[in-house]
């Protein structure tokens, strides 16, 4: 059975990637998310095992110990990692699977996952993004400039990235299309689909 190609989108905070990943997912269900272990807090309207599995710093620094995440890394004075078992699983079931992940995060897997596809998601220039972190009107003004210095430091990693899908306002399902569209591709090829050379000699 072909093995399911694991696509990690990233991007800095105010890219967008979340709502974008959400159209993605409800738009081709097939494709699963990869849920995250944290020790941040959750959020008003956030579900343990639908958003992050939310676990101590103790327990987290037990399953880094013991060798059960993908990657990981801090963010803003929390961990946050990718399971491994429930990743390489859903491969071997044919499964294709996405991981919204940090820079950190995405270069690990890249080392770690033979032929992960990372795609890079960022607003179209700094002063939207500055404008789409101030809108939210959640983070103080301490908070947003650490993001935004934050957003720049990982922009720069964009020439390690297989893709950059540039996400102007208002445009999130013309982006998930476009995610879409490097899924399929990807599919197509040629080193993913040998066996069907053997099916013609
Ligand atoms: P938030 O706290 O806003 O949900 O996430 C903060 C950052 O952590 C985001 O950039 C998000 O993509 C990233 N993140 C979420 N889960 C993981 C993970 O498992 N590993 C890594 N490296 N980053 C993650």
């Amino acid at each position: 059975m072909r093995k399911g190609l694991l696509f990690i989108i990233s991007g800095p905070a105010g890219s967008g990637k979340g709502t974008v990943v959400n159209r993605l997912l409800s738009a081709h269900p097939e494709l699963k998310l990869s849920i995250s272990a944290t020790t941040r807090q959750p959020r008003p309207g956030e579900v343990d095992g639908v958003h992050y599995y939310y676990i101590s710093k103790d327990e987290f620094e037990e399953r880094i110990a013991s060798g059960k995440m993908l990657e990981y890394t801090t963010y803003s004075g929390n961990y946050y990692g990718t399971p491994e078992k429930e990743v390489r699983q859903a491969l071997e079931n044919g499964q294709d699977i996405i991981l919204e992940i940090e820079v950190d995060g995405a270069m690990q897997i890249k080392e770690r996952i033979e032929g992960a596809v990372a795609i890079m998601l960022t607003p179209p220039n700094s002063q939207v993004l500055e404008a789409r972190l101030r809108g939210r009107g959640t983070e103080t003004d301490e908070v947003i400039k650490w993001r935004l210095a934050r957003a720049k430091e990982e922009v720069k990693l964009l020439p390690k990235y297989d893709y950059l899908v540039i996400n102007e306002d208002n445009r999130s399902d013309e982006c998930a299309q476009m995610v879409y569209s490097i899924i399929l591709a990807e599919h197509q090829k040629s080193i993913h689909n040998r066996s069907i050379i053997e099916k013609f000699i």
